[in-house]
């Protein structure tokens, strides 16, 4: 049994209405986020590039796709046309490509930082200090056609809610940090995606302005 916009009525009357939800639909099938659709819910992660293309033809034009995974370079140009934002960007040379693809359409791409803050080799990201070398490089500057938003960020998988929070305070620290330094004058850098079913309730505790929610909404996922 499942009833998702039950979920999501009570996800959202559990945490402040600032906060955004993504609806991490990864492995469910279409008829799963219609339901969700059809309850209000426009936002929706998806985290493998074949996946987001042969769903989003099935569904309203109006959802805004949200790639959560780890993304390819030579991916990039499926899913530049039509995705709402990468918050998965984890190396300068992505952020190179969504440029590179988004300039020849015409398109500015949101893109979120994926920051490593884990201790779980398979999480990915950048360290910190990658990404304060990519932010300082001077082509920068120069990738007009992506917008930064914010940053994204995956807590260690733990039962130790002390150590996820120690994390999830890391990242909203590193954001501004940020903020301060490279991005005050923006007035898109806003975004801090920390929090899953999991976990949410910590992220948002600690600052997160959009949590990024699959099982609680859809259930268990079979794999993935
Ligand atoms: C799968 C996934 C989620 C959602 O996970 P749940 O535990 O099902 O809420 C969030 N973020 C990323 C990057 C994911 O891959």
């Amino acid at each position: 049994m499942h009833d998702i916009a039950a979920n999501l009525r009570s996800l959202k009357s559990r945490i402040p209405e600032s906060v955004k939800i993504i609806a991490v639909s990864k492995t469910k099938p279409v008829n799963y986020i219609l339901e969700a659709y059809n309850s209000g819910q426009r936002v929706f992660g998806e985290n493998r590039v074949q996946e987001i293309l042969r769903k989003k033809d099935l569904l309203p034009e109006d959802i805004n796709w949200h790639m959560i995974g780890h993304l390819q370079s030579n991916k990039v140009k499926m899913i530049i046309p039509f995705i709402d934002m990468v918050q998965s960007v984890d190396s300068y040379k992505l952020l190179t490509s969504i440029n590179q693809e988004s300039n020849k359409i015409n398109k500015i791409t949101n893109c979120l930082l994926e920051i490593f803050i884990a201790d779980e080799e398979t999480k990915s990201g950048f360290a910190p200090d990658e990404l304060y070398e990519a932010i300082e490089s001077p082509d920068f500057d120069n990738l007009k056609n992506i917008r930064i938003c914010g940053v994204m960020g995956m807590a260690t998988f733990t039962d130790d809610k002390e150590k996820v929070r120690k994390e999830f305070r890391n990242l909203a620290g590193l954001f501004k940090d940020l903020k301060t330094k490279y991005f005050s004058d923006s007035l898109y850098f806003n975004e801090i995606s920390m929090g899953m079913s999991g976990d949410y309730k910590i992220a948002v505790e600690e600052g997160s302005t959009m949590i990024r929610v699959g099982s609680l909404i859809f259930g268990e996922r079979i794999k993935n």
